[in-house]
């Protein structure tokens, strides 16, 4: 099943033969800063299965992460971990069928908003 997705403005898109590996709520401070979402939840891909239509444009959000987004639009839209370079974690919001990619963990759940309430039953991301 491909799995595919867009920006806002549709400039940048992304294709992958794959699923996801997993997909991960994030509720770190950076994460919520880079999407502006109140928890930025996140598919795990190979980053050698995802095809871009265009490179997202990217800065460093730390000495090991960057933030890729759309150079037109500003939509965010993927992470990349320096030390993992052979991963990729594209926002889930900007699949055309995200609906189709529940989330099976969370992760820094520890900085969770407090009125956050979103598949609480969910565990916490193995490490490694
Ligand atoms: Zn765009
Ligand atoms: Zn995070």
């Amino acid at each position: 099943m491909p799995v595919s997705g867009a920006c806002l403005c549709g400039a940048v898109r992304f294709e992958a033969a794959v699923p996801p590996r997993r997909v991960t709520h994030c509720h770190c401070e950076m994460c919520r800063k880079a999407t502006g979402a109140a928890v930025a939840t996140f598919a795990t891909f190979e980053s050698s299965k995802v095809r871009w239509s265009c490179d997202p444009a990217r800065y460093d959000s730390s000495d090991r992460g960057w933030r890729g987004y759309c150079p037109k639009c500003g939509s965010s839209l993927c992470f990349g971990y320096k030390p993992r370079p052979e991963r990729i974690y594209i926002a889930i919001g900007i699949f055309d069928n995200p609906g189709e990619f529940p989330a099976g963990f969370h992760d820094n759940r520890g900085s969770k908003i407090d009125w956050l309430h979103v598949d609480d039953h969910l565990p916490d991301v193995p490490q490694g």
